[in-house]
């Protein structure tokens, strides 16, 4: 076993409070294969974060503050902040790519969690459709079908399929909807 798995399994047991078997299971085969089968749930987060960023206490105990996965992202939406990556979607969107996750040689960003950035696009009046014009611009832009348009009023965003990469925002010609942290 490699240090930074073994540095990452330390992380999660104390994170997770693993049993000793699960712990012995850990040590003995591939970390890849030992937590695959329980992904952790979605996370809430005051910070975006790349879309496989483990949660915020795991992610600053395993982040080394390299850079690497800010240096390799072609949108370049990621900075680092206070030492730990942090996304910008202001005015770039997230491929999803996972090339950062890819980079990242801590598994501070691990490719068994759920891609997405932990913000999620909310709707307001600029939006045409509140003023009953029609645009669909924001459903074709969403990768992931989370956009419905009601007969009448603002778009619905589906929390469970939206991976929170900001292509609607950048889709919107009208400011008619920005990214916010998922609510709590
Ligand atoms: S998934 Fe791709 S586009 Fe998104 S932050 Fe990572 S490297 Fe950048
Ligand atoms: S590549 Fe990994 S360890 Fe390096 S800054 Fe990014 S998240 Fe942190
Ligand atoms: S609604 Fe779709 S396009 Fe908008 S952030 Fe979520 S996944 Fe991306």
């Amino acid at each position: 076993m490699s240090r930074i798995d073994e540095r990452y399994l330390r992380a999660r047991l104390d994170h997770t409070r693993l049993s000793r078997r699960e712990l012995l299971r850990g040590l003995l085969h591939p970390v890849t294969a030992s937590f695959a089968a329980t992904p952790p749930p979605r996370q809430q987060r005051e910070t975006p974060r790349p879309p496989q960023a483990q949660e915020e206490t795991l992610l600053a105990r395993l982040c080394s503050g390299c850079g690497a996965c800010a240096t390799v992202c072609s949108n370049q939406i990621i900075s680092m902040e206070h030492g730990l990556p942090r996304l910008n979607l202001e005015h770039n969107h997230c491929d999803l790519c996972l090339a950062c996750t890819a980079a990242c040689e801590t598994r501070a960003l691990a490719p068994e969690l759920p891609a997405m950035t932990g913000l999620i696009p909310e709707f307001n009046d600029n939006c045409v459709l509140s003023y009953g014009e029609s645009c669909t611009l924001c459903q074709q832009a969403c990768p992931g079908q989370a956009i419905t348009l009601p007969a009448t009023g603002l778009p619905l965003v589906s929390a469970e399929y939206c991976q929170g990469c900001s292509r609607c925002v950048q889709s919107c010609y009208a400011s008619g909807c920005h990214m916010h942290p998922l609510p709590v």
